[in-house]
């Protein structure tokens, strides 16, 4: 049984639908991400499943028991927030024992939980640090410490790496992942960031206008994108109208009104390649770089390692080798 259902939500303020026949479920011990960019109604989901919004149809149900009218503290669900309201006067263990003292757990029981917690963040031994002096990042781990002290039956989180680095944000992303599996607990987690949904997400739910647009594994998500809207979302650039030569060229069995996915990884630059093209632009972007390459009235986005990558330079020939097993045909509405 699903630890979370949402089915058939939607919200209105006014004339604006900020979500819209939204459903959805979080099985036990299950990340699922809310992906969308702004105002696609993903902070109003939770808020709502968070019990701070009453005003909604549909329904939310935790195993068979319909929320509803459930007041927000007695929910038993953990939030993690971007601003992440540490208590600035209170050391490292004031601020992750917080929620157990407020359980009334006996002191020693608490110091046990919280030393096993900040093992699991990688703090150990930090308890009587003061949080003005840690890194942005150890701060997100006693927040998250924090938020998983009381074993919340639902960890709700939204955009909690969202005010660190890029850097930084990679790699805390895959040490989040980790500690919420090895908790085992279900979370719902809101970003507009399709890197991180992708490497935290068990499934993705991609939101557009209010409406959940697709619900998948990342990898199903990436090799069968449902609509142009998500192909986009998740960074691909290559989306060819099947009535336009090269998609006809390439996928000759494709009708309709759609759209002919090329993934960048599937295309490379090489000499036995038959899509001939004229570089229009280069871009470095760290160790690979962006290519454009106008090809049979289509401008194909192309991604080569930078090194090396000065031999192509605007105005030169190329020919494309295509992969055609890893296109993706987008039916069209
Ligand atoms: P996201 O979290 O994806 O950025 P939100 O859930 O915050 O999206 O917002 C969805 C839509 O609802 C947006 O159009 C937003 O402007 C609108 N909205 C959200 N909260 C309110 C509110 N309190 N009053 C009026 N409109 C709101």
């Amino acid at each position: 049984m699903p630890a979370l259902t949402l089915s058939e939500i939607s919200r209105r303020y006014g004339s604006t639908v900020a979500v819209d026949r939204a459903s959805l479920t979080v099985e036990e011990g299950e990340i699922v991400v809310l992906l969308g960019p702004s105002g696609s109604g993903k902070t109003t989901i939770l808020r709502i499943v968070a019990g701070l919004d009453a005003d909604y149809e549909g329904e939310v149900t935790l195993g068979e028991l319909d929320l509803r009218g459930l007041p927000a503290n007695e929910r038993d669900f953990g939030l993690m927030f971007q601003d992440l309201a540490l208590f600035p006067h209170m050391d490292v263990f004031g601020n992750v024992s917080f929620g157990l003292r407020m359980l009334g757990l006996p002191k020693e029981e608490r110091r046990e939980r919280v030393a096993s917690l900040l093992e699991l963040v990688g703090l150990e031994g930090k308890e009587r640090r003061s949080i003005y002096e840690l890194s942005g990042g150890e701060r997100q781990r006693v927040a998250l410490a924090r938020s998983l002290a009381p074993e919340p039956t639902l960890l709700m989180l939204d955009e909690p790496l969202g005010a660190l680095d890029r850097t930084l944000r990679e790699s805390l992303a895959a040490e989040l992942r980790d500690v919420l599996k090895s908790v085992g607990v279900s979370a719902l987690y809101v970003t507009h960031d399709q890197e991180e949904a992708l490497s935290i997400g068990d499934r993705v739910a991609v939101m557009r206008a209010g409406q959940v647009e697709q619900v998948a594994t990342p990898s199903e998500l990436l090799q069968a994108p449902m609509s142009e809207f998500v192909a986009r979302f998740l960074g691909y650039q290559n989306l060819l109208p099947l009535d336009g030569a090269l998609a006809r060229r390439l996928a000759p069995e494709a009708e309709g009104s759609g759209v002919l996915l090329v993934p960048e990884e599937a295309i490379e630059i090489d000499e036995k390649g038959d899509v001939e093209g004229e570089i229009s632009g280069r871009r470095l972007r760290g160790r690979s770089s962006d290519l454009w390459v106008a090809a049979e009235g289509e401008l194909l986005h192309v991604i080569v390692p930078s090194a090396g990558a000065e031999a192509w330079d605007a105005g030169e020939s190329v020919k494309l080798e295509i992969d055609r097993k890893r296109m993706h045909l987008i039916a069209g509405k």
